[in-house]
């Protein structure tokens, strides 16, 4: 598995304040630290929204009570690496690397050098032994880490080897690369990864500032190689917990040919409790999208259960029911008779 090499910011070209550093030091010790030179450069100020998805805080090493593997993935691991929930698709663990680490990352205890065992030559050969063995997975879902961390020749390798599995038909890679290090996206990486179709990218952005020029060429390399385009994004307290920016995401993102899938409510994992909302927050983000914006720019708002249940779609309350009438609230508040049969 060889990974690509790119240029990353250094706690001393980040302008940061001498007084935290020795925090952010003390918490890279458990959590690792690494910030891309691109996605750096899109910091404009101390504590912006660009700044509090990167930068070690604190209240990481002060978050005790959660879990580091809320939704029991490693249980749901038939062989390492390999997290099989649903009965037709799985995801794949191909790289425990990524550009910037991000601090509300739900794999925490898997990503970085200090993380869980990364994936190697073996683990993706008795992964791959598992899926072949499987006929019900129909689709494979490339994570990590991030996947585009690996090089053209290692994801083609793994791509060519699922393409010769005849029951898997979906191929989706879950990546923030065009957010984090968006030059990583090449003319030569979409080439190669066109050959794979029906290949699907669902990426990360998480904030309006992270659509810029740079990450627009890279969905554009992507679009135009004909991979759909999804986007997860992952509510956070301090980020993007916040109508009118969620609004200017979801539709910036479409704007870009991407297509908003989901929005997470934050997982209950060690070291991420600053970042968690009240559901009551997403409640009200979805009500102020739907119906207001393109029905296209409107994820669908999911909590991910722990112990490995599953995700599952929350809605603002829009039915209440009285006999064979239920009343219906429409997107401008108004109520509605409608008879159902
Ligand atoms: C999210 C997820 C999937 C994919 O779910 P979709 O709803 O089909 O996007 C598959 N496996 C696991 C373990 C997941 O967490
Ligand atoms: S890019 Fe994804 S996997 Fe990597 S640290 Fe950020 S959230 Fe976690």
């Amino acid at each position: 598995m060889n990974y690509i090499n790119y240029s990353c910011a250094t706690i001393n070209n980040l302008n940061i304040n001498k007084e935290i550093i020795s925090d952010i030091q003390a918490v890279a010790t458990r959590y690792p630290f690494l910030v891309s030179s691109s996605y750096a450069g899109l910091i404009q100020a101390p504590g912006d929204a660009v700044w509090r998805q990167c930068i070690p805080d604190v209240r990481e090493l002060e978050d005790d009570g959660q879990l580091a593997d809320p939704l029991a993935e490693v249980s749901l691991s038939p062989v390492p690496g390999l997290i099989h929930r649903y009965p037709d698709r799985v995801v794949l663990l191909v790289s425990n690397r990524c550009p910037v680490y991000c601090r509300f990352c739900m794999r925490k205890r898997h990503v970085g050098c200090g993380g869980t065992e990364p994936p190697s030559r073996e683990r993706l050969d008795q992964a791959l032994a598992y899926i072949r063995a499987t006929p019900a997975i129909r689709d494979v879902t490339l994570s990590g880490g991030d996947p585009l961390m690996l090089d053209d020749a290692t994801l083609h390798d793994i791509l060519t080897r699922l393409r010769a599995i005849s029951h898997v038909t979906v191929i989706r890679i879950g990546t923030r690369i065009p957010v984090t290090l968006p030059e990583r996206v090449t003319p030569e990486l979409c080439a190669m990864l066109r050959r794979f179709h029906p290949l699907y990218v669902n990426t990360h952005f998480n904030h309006p500032a992270e659509i810029t020029s740079a990450s627009t060429a890279a969905c554009t390399l992507l679009a135009d190689a004909g991979i759909p385009l999804g986007n997860q994004t992952v509510l956070l307290r301090g980020v993007n917990d916040d109508v009118a920016i969620m609004r200017d995401l979801m539709s910036g993102l479409l704007g870009i040919r991407v297509r908003p899938y989901y929005l997470h409510q934050m997982d209950l994992v060690r070291g991420t409790a600053h970042f968690r909302t009240p559901l009551a927050s997403g409640l009200e983000i979805i009500r102020a999208l739907r119906g207001h914006i393109s029905g296209l720019a409107v994820p669908h708002y999911v909590i991910d259960l722990p112990g490995g249940k599953g995700k599952v779609p929350i809605l603002p309350d829009t039915l209440e029911r009285d006999g064979d009438q239920v009343f219906v609230t429409t997107y401008r508040g108004e109520r509605v008779a409608y008879r159902d049969i």
